[in-house]
């Protein structure tokens, strides 16, 4: 078991044991979740702290750590674990393809399509900042 001070920290660590999990609850919670999270600073006050399972549960307790509450356990191989991986892998996909085209930007004298470090237009010739 590891201990984190950090939301973020935590999250950077377990995405590589797990990606989809279940709250305790039972809803499925997947990194896309904990990244939403992650992005309105979610870290806890200390003397608490997170902890990581080897199996990547996540857990938040306190100075002592024989008080830890789990609260995301990771999801059971199935159909649903399945979908959510598929969920998560087109949200990634959308992301790199939203990059990608923002790579790009267009010549303001005549439109033409340039790659983003583009100096000088490739079909009129004009500098571009
Ligand atoms: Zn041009």
């Amino acid at each position: 078991m590891r201990r984190y001070q950090s939301f973020g920290d935590i999250v950077n660590d377990a995405t590589d044991l797990c990606l989809v999990w279940r709250d305790v609850q039972g809803k499925p919670v997947t990194v896309i979740d904990l990244m939403d999270a992650l992005d309105s600073n979610a870290d806890l006050v200390p003397p608490k702290s997170y902890m990581l399972s080897e199996e990547g549960a996540i857990g938040v307790t306190d100075a002592y750590e024989y008080a830890t509450g789990w609260i995301l356990f990771p999801m059971e191989d199935g159909e649903e674990k399945e979908a959510c991986l598929q969920k998560i892998r087109a949200h990634f996909k959308e992301e790199e393809t939203q990059q990608a085209e923002s790579s790009y930007k267009f010549c303001e004298n005549c439109g033409q399509k340039l790659n983003a470090g583009a100096k000088f237009c490739t079909k009129c010739g004009k500098p571009q900042d």
